[in-house]
């Protein structure tokens, strides 16, 4: 199974760009900032970067994030994430970035831009195709959200694909960002909010329907509500389900107890994907072999989990129609 998951191409669809970054990444960062105070020596680094608890997580995260100070720091970000990628044959990504945290960081849009840049054309060189999804920072409000429109609609970089909107749901209704949504997509932009992966179905129906998402981040909720669970599938509306996150988060208790089953069970178009790679100890290929351990899949149950990241990426047809036809033709290669 393991060297079926490696040879199928596959798409990540959920994964944040400052959250991708390996261990071999930060410590090239920490020893050109050392300022930031992130350890500058391998083994003390590794120590630093293995999860504890979600705490420790976001003092990793923000320690990451303090590093990236101008286009030479995100071009860093961006290749490491691509040869992770590239290593385990993910042929296409849609990367969320958040532009609003690296201003509020004093790294300008040109920087940020001219690192994405240069960064996804390089990935292009190891094989690997970025695409940007541009995301609101929910806990920094609307000004974050009128930042973050602003900066995609008035710059629109090459890959942009979606709008997306992260960070905590407690307390962050999704619906007062309605407005940004409809604006992103009026201008050709599709709607990926997160939604549902720390709160409940109500969140998901809101996200669906005051921000017409297209695909929804986690969606682990939907389970709670059969109605819900019943229009996804109907729908087919897909989620992006980051399995290991879940259980680091704790949202699930382990990854046989996460309802990704129901979701299949269900109907619904389930996605697999990594959130916060390394800061979690996932890869996309981690993911897809403990999906398939957790529920027994066969490795034609394995072959759709890949086909429904093809199918709900925002790649154009013709894109699509090849990755899907070498996908059959791994799956014909081991029948
Ligand atoms: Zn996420």
């Amino acid at each position: 199974m393991r060297s079926f998951i490696h040879a199928l191409p596959k798409v990540e669809l959920h994964v944040h760009l400052v959250g991708s970054a390996s261990a071999d990444t930060v410590l090239e960062l920490a020893r050109r900032h050392p300022e930031a105070g992130v350890p500058t020596d391998r083994a003390e680094l590794e120590r630093f970067y293995t999860f504890r608890d979600f705490d420790h997580f976001l003092k990793v995260y923000w320690a990451v994030q303090s590093m990236l100070k101008d286009r030479h720091d995100i071009h860093t970000l961006v290749v490491g994430l691509a040869g992770e990628l590239a290593r385990q044959n993910v042929r296409y990504a849609e990367v969320t970035v958040t532009p609003y945290n690296h201003f509020l960081d004093g790294v300008s849009g040109d920087e940020v831009l001219a690192g994405l840049e240069s960064g996804r054309a390089a990935a292009a060189a190891l094989g690997v195709e970025l695409a940007w999804c541009f995301d609101i920072p929910g806990e920094k409000g609307l000004v974050a959200a009128r930042e973050t429109l602003a900066f995609a609609l008035n710059e629109r970089p090459e890959g942009l694909v979606s709008f997306g909107l992260g960070g905590p749901e407690t307390g962050v209704g999704r619906a007062q960002f309605a407005p940004f949504f409809a604006a992103a997509r009026e201008a050709g932009l599709h709607c990926v909010p997160h939604a549902g992966e720390t709160t409940g179905p109500e969140t998901i129906w809101s996200a669906l329907r005051d921000l017409k998402a297209e695909r929804i981040g986690h969606g682990t909720s939907c389970v709670d509500d059969p109605a819900l669970l019943a229009h996804l599938a109907l729908k087919g509306i897909p989620l992006e389900v980051c399995p290991t996150s879940n259980v680091r988060t704790r949202q699930v208790a382990s990854i046989e107890a996460h309802p990704v089953r129901r979701m299949l069970e269900a109907g619904v178009v389930v996605t697999v994907n990594t959130d916060d790679p390394p800061f979690f100890g996932a890869s996309l290929e981690g993911e897809y072999l403990a999906v398939a351990s957790a529920l027994d899949l066969s490795h034609a149950d394995v072959a759709r989990l890949a086909e429904n990241a093809v199918l709900a990426s925002f790649l154009p047809n013709p894109r699509k129609t090849s990755l899907l036809e070498e996908i059959s033709t791994v799956l014909a290669a081991v029948r």
